[in-house]
């Protein structure tokens, strides 16, 4: 790590060549619930997340504060700090963003002079700043970083789908040395081991499976001979347009496919359980989440025991159905005595979401606005968060929204849950971004986790370009950061 510099100083010097930060003081707090609900459309020459936190609203208990910057980021190294925000200009240049997808897309990368110019480029830049490194070791070293700046990590081993059963048993073991190499790491210094279930399963089988599900949903007495226990995976709401007409039952070779990938899953939870870290399962598209969800609660009553819940699902609130989904999850959960974690998302996959249902002539499952995925992302983690002032579940709160990490942190604040002492509750970014909310939330006492994905240059970039269309423009999630970066 570089050395460190005196942080006060540099930090006002930095301040002075560039614009000041529009609050009147740079100290100011985000505090109590009454800022009223942010319009993106109306303020669009300053982003939401520097507005949310340009504004001190008045009133009750201070909980955490995202303005000051020495506070903030004076557990980072000063190198680090400049080029952490070099880089976070850089992808905020949608020029700049647009001519590297081009050139990342085009045939010019087949070229070996080019390709490897624009590895080395990428390693350098966005890889060093998104990701914890190639290997298991690499990302440990990470990992023992962010400890010391107050943080957890969790240990994301980035594949991307698989298509058949040798892809997956080799995805799988990079799972399973994932987890054993938390056993050398200091305790719950890695929070969480992440998988894609779209990575130990061949996508085919799990739209075929995900096509039963549906139908059995809509016609109980439709038999799925290979289902085992599990919570309810759908709500009224939920949208039936994938599954038009009646499917056609697995054939044998199907039916062992999703065998092994529950198998795998399960050997998975079983190794997690061991080293005693939980296992997050990330949402993926609605063409394959409702059996990601079956496998999931099916796992999570296996090995969700004694209020430790192993296995995490997670809710994408951009969904329509996804509070009334969460809803009777909880409540199957609860009725069965499972005591089971979410983590909480808004949804990565908007726009195909949004474009299959349309195409198909279906409306999108996505919220109409904006503002309704962000009342349902709060509504659902409200909900959660008094489950665990009653003594059932688990939450991690997924997001770089400002305003509802001030929401969520004052609710926790008021319900007497969610310090470090109690290890229900915790916050999570991506590796890279929106570092002042993660340092914000760790300085106000709260459990704080970085989304670390680790690999091979080659194996990441599906996740760096997913990283570069996010943090595009003014209004990315990263904005805060730039803003008091500079
Ligand atoms: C730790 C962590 C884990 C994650 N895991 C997953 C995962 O498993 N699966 C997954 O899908 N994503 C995952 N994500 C990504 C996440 O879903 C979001 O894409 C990302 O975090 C941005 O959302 P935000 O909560 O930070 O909020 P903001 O930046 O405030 O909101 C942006 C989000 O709002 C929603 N949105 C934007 N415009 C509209 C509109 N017009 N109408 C309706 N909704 C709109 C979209 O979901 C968009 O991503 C994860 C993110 C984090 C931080």
């Amino acid at each position: 790590m570089a050395s460190r510099v005196p942080r006060g100083n540099l930090l006002r010097s930095l301040r002075c060549v560039t614009r000041p930060l529009n609050s009147a003081a740079s100290s100011s707090a985000i505090s109590a619930p009454a800022v009223p609900p942010l319009s993106f459309a109306e303020k669009p020459e300053t982003s939401p997340a520097v507005a949310a936190a340009d504004e001190t609203p008045a009133g009750s208990a201070t909980i955490f504060d995202v303005n000051d910057v020495e506070k903030l980021f004076g557990s980072i190294s000063t190198a680090r700090l400049l080029r952490a925000s070099a880089n976070l200009h850089v992808a905020a240049m949608e020029p700049v963003v647009d001519l590297g997808m081009w050139v990342m897309n085009s045939k010019l990368m087949q070229t070996e002079l080019v390709r490897s110019v624009v590895m080395e480029t990428i390693r350098h830049t966005f890889y060093e700043h998104f990701c914890a490194g190639e290997d298991t070791v690499a990302a440990g070293r990470t990992v023992m970083r962010l400890r010391e700046a107050g943080l957890r990590g969790m240990l994301v081993y980035a594949l991307e789908y698989a298509t058949d059963n040798d892809a997956c048993d080799r995805n799988l073991e990079g799972f399973l040395r994932t987890v054993d190499s938390t056993k050398s790491l200091p305790p719950s210094s890695a929070s969480f081991i992440i998988v894609k279930i779209t990575a130990i399963c061949p996508m085919r089988v799990l739209e075929r499976a995900s096509d039963l599900l549906r139908w059995h949903h809509q016609d109980p007495s439709f038999h799925l001979p290979w289902k085992v226990d599990s919570f309810p995976i759908f709500a009224d709401s939920s949208p039936m347009y994938h599954t038009l007409k009646k499917p056609e039952p697995l054939t044998p070779e199907e039916e062992r496919d999703l065998q092994l990938g529950h198998e795998r899953l399960l050997k998975l939870c079983q190794a997690c359980a061991e080293a005693n870290v939980p296992l997050s399962v990330d949402a993926e598209h609605t063409s394959v989440q409702p059996v990601i969800d079956y496998l999931t609660y099916a796992s999570a009553i296996m090995y969700n025991k004694n209020d430790n819940p192993i296995v995490y699902g997670t809710i994408q609130a951009y969904l329509k159905d996804a509070k009334e989904r969460l809803l009777s999850a909880t409540k199957a959960a609860e009725g069965m005595g499972t005591p089971m974690g979410f983590k909480l998302v808004r949804g990565a996959y908007m726009s195909s979401e949004t474009k299959i249902a349309t195409s198909l002539g279906y409306d999108s499952p996505v919220h109409n606005s904006i503002q309704e995925t962000h009342d349902c992302y709060n509504d659902c983690a409200s909900f959660m968060l008094e489950k665990i002032a009653n003594g059932s579940g688990a939450l991690v709160l997924a997001s770089h929204n400002i305003e509802s990490g001030r929401l969520a942190a004052v609710k926790a604040h008021e319900l007497g849950i969610g310090k470090v002492s109690q290890k229900k509750l915790e916050f999570a970014q991506l590796y890279g971004m929106a570092e002042s909310l993660s340092f914000g939330l760790r300085n106000a006492g709260f459990q704080v986790s970085k989304y670390m994905p680790f690999g091979p240059i080659d194996m990441v970039i599906p996740y760096l370009l997913r990283r570069a269309e996010e943090n595009r423009g003014l209004l990315s999630a990263s904005a805060l950061d730039r803003h008091l970066m500079r």
